[in-house]
């Protein structure tokens, strides 16, 4: 039983560590790209969830592999189709920033059942909001960083 104690100090961890520390690379796609190299990116870059971005390289939308699966079992030309059509796309997106403590970002993920983050820095160009895509934050991290926190 983790008394009051232990649980404070779990809790004071978690949110000294920052999303910043924990990030790894984002894979992006651009958002022209067709499905089909998005199942291929998927693969090659073994990840289960690719960002999707405009030209300038800020973030357009999300694409799960649920959202690739689904698309492929119909009978679309896979090969035909942007991933911009079937992508989760602004202002819907759950997104952290690098400052975010590893429980918020955590907190996230089980609040919005997702499975991955962007991880963003937001920028004002022509009075326009963009967010740059500077890593993500995935279950697989949160499980790592879980399994650290609990190794002795
Ligand atoms: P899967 O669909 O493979 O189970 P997810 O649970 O991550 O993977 O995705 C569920 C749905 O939520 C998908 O339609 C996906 O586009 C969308 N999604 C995934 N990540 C995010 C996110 N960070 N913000 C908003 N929507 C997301």
């Amino acid at each position: 039983y983790a008394g009051k104690h232990t649980k404070n100090l779990i809790a004071e961890k978690i949110r000294e560590i920052k999303v910043n520390d924990i990030k790894s690379v984002p894979v992006v796609v651009r958002e022209d790209a067709s499905v089909y190299d998005a199942i291929v990116t998927l693969f090659v870059e073994d990840v289960g969830t690719l960002f999707v971005v405009h030209e300038d390289g800020s973030l357009a939308g999300v694409i799960s592999r649920k959202d690739l699966l689904k698309i492929a079992i119909g009978n679309a030309d896979i090969r035909q189709i942007p991933v911009s059509v079937i992508m989760t796309r602004m202002p819907n997106l759950v997104t952290c920033n690098p400052e975010e403590s590893a429980y918020d970002a955590a907190r996230k993920i089980v609040v919005h059942q997702v499975d991955a983050l962007p991880v963003v820095k937001t920028e004002e160009i022509n009075g326009k909001v963009k967010y740059k895509v500077i890593g993500r934050i995935t279950k697989t991290i949160i499980t790592k960083l879980f399994v650290e926190l609990g190794t002795i």
